[in-house]
């Protein structure tokens, strides 16, 4: 467990949504536990991948680390702050030191605005620079993410899918924060400018000295980024530790599932179905006890009764797991290759 240079810490964070369900007469208020109970250091300087299957909660916690959500339980700190309790007001000022680059470029960047008005924008609210040294940052983080300085004329319109991905990541720099939370950058990208994207991200990370979490569902890249990985299923983290350790030897169910969909990943368990079955349960209503007891097949009736909680899984604590039987879970992954981007 990190305890060092900490710059994000959670405890017990939870966010919950009201919702409507139909009920066959009507309209039924329900609760969905969209996160619950996440506790995770995020080290100055490191690269935290974030991993699961759509709808598990990684950007719900995403945007809860970028100041977007408020956090409906728990503890959150940043550079030692505790922001979990702040006002909106409040929290503007330390908008700053915290940004967010979104999936999609498209949708991202004002259509109507040039790539100066879109780069300057946040400069006008958070410094006090005059016109001319905004341009200047602007050209200046420009040629950081690589695009020319003539890009300041232009309409995101003008730029191809990859370029629209640089600007976004160019305003996300601008006013140098020290965490970036990075959800899916690169998923609605072609596949020939991921590897691209995903290179600038680890140049600008030494430049910038910056902290990311990388919220990503596909573990080939998580694993051409990360330092660390986080597994998260239902709202919780099932599994978190080193890139290696984790790739190397999975000690939870589900995060052996999800490397076995891995190519050149083949987790090294003739009781792990390389394939995962059924959909997750909703997160109106989980399941008693270990949430994914319904999919594993190592469910005991302690599965099925109480919650596993999050445990050392070796000597110094760096990799945890939340399952009652990691011992027999465990096993070596044999990683042939991974997938080189
Ligand atoms: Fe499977 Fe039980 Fe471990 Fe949950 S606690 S992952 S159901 S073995």
């Amino acid at each position: 467990m990190p305890t060092d240079n900490v710059l994000v810490s959670t405890r017990g964070l939870c966010k919950r949504f009201k919702t409507r369900v139909a009920n066959g007469k009507g309209w039924q208020k329900k609760t969905v536990n969209a996160v619950a109970d996440v506790s995770l250091d995020i080290v100055a300087g490191e690269t935290l991948a974030l991993v699961g299957e759509s709808g598990c909660g990684k950007t719900t916690l995403g945007r809860m680390l970028s100041l977007f959500y408020q956090p409906s339980e728990g503890d959150l700190a940043i550079k030692g702050e505790d922001v979990a309790g702040l006002k909106p007001k409040q929290v503007k000022p330390l908008r700053r030191h915290v940004q967010m680059i979104f999936q999609d470029p498209v949708s991202s960047l004002n259509p109507r605005h040039t790539v100066e008005a879109i780069l300057t924008e946040p400069l006008k609210f958070f410094s006090s620079d005059n016109a001319q040294q905004r341009r200047e940052k602007a050209v200046e983080l420009l040629e950081a993410v690589g695009l020319p300085e003539r890009s300041l004329r232009k309409y995101p319109h003008e730029f191809s899918g990859g370029q629209r991905q640089r600007i976004v990541i160019a305003r996300a720099l601008i006013l140098h924060p020290a965490f970036v939370v990075a959800d899916e950058p690169v998923s609605a990208l072609d596949v020939s400018v991921q590897s691209q994207i995903l290179n600038l991200l680890k140049d600008l990370r030494e430049q910038f000295n910056l902290t990311y979490l990388f919220i990503s569902h596909d573990l080939a890249v998580v694993h051409h980024l990360a330092d660390r990985v986080a597994v998260m299923y239902l709202g919780r983290i099932v599994e978190v530790g080193e890139r290696d350790s984790l790739f190397q030897n999975p000690r939870h169910p589900y995060t052996q599932a999800l490397l076995s969909s891995v190519p050149g990943v083949v987790p090294n368990k003739g009781k792990i179905g390389k394939i995962l079955h059924g959909d997750p349960p909703s997160p109106i209503s989980p399941p008693h006890g270990c949430p994914f007891h319904p999919r594993c097949p190592l469910a005991q009736d302690r599965c099925r009764q109480s919650m596993p909680v999050l445990e050392a899984a070796d000597s110094n604590g760096a990799h945890q797991v939340a399952c009652h039987f990691q011992e027999q879970a465990a096993g070596p992954a044999v990683i042939k290759e991974v997938v080189q981007l």
